[in-house]
């Protein structure tokens, strides 16, 4: 493994819409799944490919190219996550909207799944063409979303403002009249855009949760605990202040600038503002760089990979000393390094579970915009807790009673969820 910034060379990078598949038939097996219903999963319904021109600010125009893949909607609209990133493909999308279905079927939330995003970086952009680029790319997208039919989302490289910019666009190209009705286009737009208390910090919270209902169902003090993080964008970044309130410390963090550890203990919340100035960890004080397989080597208790796909490969599993990996990020291990990591007895929470706290709370904010209601943080919070705390137990019994890991059980719960409303309903005509 090269000891460099960049991830690992991963072959499986192209297959991850394969590897989630493998996820679903190993949990297909378990949870007696037909053949008929496996088949309708293994593709999406439909897989939009869009490109734009931008007028930047130097006059010129340039091509941007987005995505929309719509994998399910038999349990509600389609609803994901639109990302900026300048590495993302079409496997990409289709693996993370798959992942969206199983993701709210197994919080029993009436959405289907769906992701999409553009292919840039974000932080090349000055914020006017952002806002052009953003507003382009939905006008783009059309009737292809809406309230009752896809919901797009924040996702990694896009933030509460870049959903008032989608909305206010669907708002204005989607009729006078009916205007003020579509607010729900979207979700994460700030609070004052119709957004809903507790959307920023919600995955991190749900992060947070599970990570409790683990140590509580394992005997593990959490107060005096050390973390690595990996990603201290809007979900690394609120997980590790919330753990800061539970007594566990952060002693090695990472982003797309670099790592950086400090043995005594990040000041979390400070952390997270200079971030939010910056852009990024570098240069903040009380801080020494490390490498990348040292920040993977760090001695510490949890890891939290917060930041891209496949991060943490057979070669990673073997330099990590911690005992739990909490999948903040979507499939933050490749399959060699899950195997690696259950090897070795290390536990891990898995993705689905660990950050649906997102979607969770956008179907609150949703359900507000639908019913011109604002329900306060403590609704929004408590709520949260309780659908969090169920899921794990639904994912924890199902594991017990089979005799099989939770990503597995993650996989299996969702699937006879999605079974149940197809065997209800059967298929047209
Ligand atoms: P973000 O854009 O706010 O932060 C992403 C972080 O990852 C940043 O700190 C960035 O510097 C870091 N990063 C990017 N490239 C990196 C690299 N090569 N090496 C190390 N770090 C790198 O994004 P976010 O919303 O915090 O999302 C993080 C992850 O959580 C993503 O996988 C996303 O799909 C997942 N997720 C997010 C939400 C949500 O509500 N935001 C919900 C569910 C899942």
């Amino acid at each position: 493994m090269s000891d460099s910034l960049a991830p690992p060379a991963d072959p499986s990078r192209d297959r991850f819409f394969k590897l989630v598949q493998t996820y679903l038939d190993r949990a297909g097996v378990l949870a007696d799944a037909p053949a008929s219903v496996l088949t309708f999963l293994s593709q999406p319904k439909t897989a939009l490919v869009l490109h734009f021109p931008v007028r930047m600010d130097n006059g010129e125009y340039r091509m941007f190219k987005g995505y929309r893949v719509q994998h399910s909607n038999i349990l509600g609209p389609y609803k994901g996550g639109m990302r900026f990133h300048p590495d993302c493909s079409l496997d990409h999308f289709k693996a993370l909207a798959s992942l969206m279905t199983y993701k709210c079927a197994l919080m029993d939330i009436p959405f289907g799944g769906a992701k999409g995003g553009i292919k840039f970086d974000p932080r090349s952009v000055s914020p006017k063409e952002l806002e052009h680029i953003t507003r382009r790319f939905f006008h783009a997208l059309g009737s292809n979303i809406g309230p009752d039919y896809d919901i797009p989302a924040t996702d990694m490289g896009t933030s509460p403002q870049t959903m008032a910019w989608a909305m206010d666009t669907y708002m204005n190209t989607t009729g006078v009249v009916t205007k003020q009705t579509v607010s729900a286009v979207v979700t994460g737009k700030p609070i004052t855009s119709g957004g809903t208390h507790g959307r920023v910090s919600a995955t991190g919270q749900g992060v947070v949760h599970c990570i409790v209902d683990w140590a509580s169902r394992n005997h593990f003090e959490l107060r005096g605990k050390r973390s690595i993080v990996q990603g201290y964008g809007n979900v690394g970044s609120n997980a590790s202040v919330l753990l800061g309130g539970l007594g566990v410390s952060l002693v090695a963090v990472g982003d797309h600038s670099g790592y950086y550890k400090n043995p005594e203990g990040f000041n979390t919340h400070r952390l997270q503002q200079y971030v939010i100035a910056n852009g990024s960890i570098k240069g903040y004080r009380n801080a020494e760089e490390i490498s990348r397989n040292d920040f993977f080597g760090t001695e510490a208790d949890i890891f939290i990979p917060a930041a891209l796909e496949h991060q943490v490969d057979e070669a990673e599993a073997r330099l990590l000393k911690v005992e739990l990996v909490v999948e903040a990020a979507n499939a933050p291990c490749t399959l060699a390094g899950e195997q690696e990591l259950e090897r070795r007895g290390v536990h891990v929470l898995p993705d689905l579970l660990c950050n649906a706290g997102g979607v969770t709370v956008s179907y609150y904010e949703w359900v507000q915009n639908r019913s011109a209601q604002r329900w306060t943080a403590a609704d929004v919070e408590n709520k949260l807790e309780i659908a969090m705390k169920d899921a794990f137990r639904r994912m924890h019994d199902f594991a017990a009673d089979r005799d099989c890991n939770y990503r597995t059980a993650c996989y299996a719960v969702a699937l006879e969820r999605l079974m149940a409303t197809y065997a209800d309903r059967g298929v047209f005509p």
